[in-house]
């Protein structure tokens, strides 16, 4: 007889930890909605860990309450290589576990760079390892553009799932499709897929048929609309996410349907990204060029 005890342990081996990256134009809201589907996913009851991968190390402020949280680079600057895991991971909201990567001093070397070091870091000291029963790791990544260090995650497989913030906005399209390019890139080789666009409203017009288009055009899908709402601000202000701020406002319920829409997506693909024209195209087309 096969006891509950063993179906749950055998539930937690079959279980693989899902390697997640956001990425997005600068300021399209990758660090908010990341936070936000992590509280979600937290208060499901999920480990996870954010590792920020932008030299601005904003990503983790919202989890943390607004603790600023000492980067990756600064520790092994101030401390040398001789540090520990507590050093650099730090617990937020529903245990969720947080890193911020950091950046060079500015205007001395390559932005990428903290990433790298970051992310080997964390794996020398056993953040990945099944001890630590990771259900998710979620990757906060700048993409304007999908070069050198910003590539890193999804060039070695440190993420597998892709999602793309993007609004009705032609900007947030144009990056998005070229994000879709490098996924495209290292998916040949590698093991990364686009696991789809998350739509993080601007309020244009026919915003949402328009990027459910996008993604079918890029061959996926359109995971979720989230609405702009001024709650986000308000949480914001108060240095939390939405979900922990006002658990029971619709924006924490968007940010939920979200998270829940992501834990069952089974959709993984290489994208087919768009010719500028075709893009623009689809701009016109949906009246936003009259
Ligand atoms: P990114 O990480 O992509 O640079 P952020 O997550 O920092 O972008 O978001 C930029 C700003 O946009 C934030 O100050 C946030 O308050 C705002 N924002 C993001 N998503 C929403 C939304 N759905 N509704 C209202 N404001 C939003
Ligand atoms: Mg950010």
């Amino acid at each position: 007889m096969v006891t509950t005890m063993e179906k749950t342990a055998e539930k937690a081996t079959e279980k693989k930890m899902r390697k997640i990256a956001i990425y997005g134009k600068g300021g399209i809201g990758k660090s908010t909605t990341t936070q936000n589907t992590v509280a979600a996913l937290a208060e499901q009851g999920n480990r996870i860990m954010v590792v920020g991968c932008d030299p601005k190390a904003d990503s983790t402020r919202l989890l943390l309450g607004g603790l600023a949280q000492r980067s990756v680079l600064d520790t092994l600057r101030e401390e040398g290589e001789d540090v520990e895991l507590e050093d650099i991971r730090t617990g937020g909201f529903c245990d969720s576990m947080c890193v911020e990567s950091g950046g060079p001093e500015p205007g001395v070397g390559c932005a990428g760079r903290g990433i790298i070091t970051s992310i080997n870091m964390l794996e020398q000291l056993g953040a990945y390892e099944k001890e630590e029963n990771l259900d998710y790791v979620f990757y906060d990544v700048l993409g304007d553009v999908v070069c050198g260090g910003f590539a890193m995650p999804i060039r070695e497989g440190k993420a597998e799932e892709i999602y793309i913030v993007c609004s009705g906005e032609m900007m947030a399209m144009y990056a998005a499709n070229n994000i879709a390019k490098g996924i495209l890139k290292f998916a040949q080789t590698g093991v990364v897929r686009l696991g789809g666009l998350i739509c993080n409203s601007r309020n244009c017009d026919r915003e949402s048929e328009m990027i459910e288009e996008f993604a079918r055009r890029l061959g996926t899908k359109m995971i979720h609309f989230v609405p702009r709402d001024n709650d986000v601000q308000r949480a914001e202000i108060n240095r939390k996410t939405v979900i922990d701020w006002n658990p029971d406002c619709p924006q924490a319920e968007e940010y939920r349907e979200l998270a829940r829409k992501i834990d069952e997506n089974e959709m993984r693909v290489i994208p087919t990204p768009m010719e500028i024209e075709e893009l623009e195209g689809l701009l016109m087309e949906f009246g936003l060029f009259k």
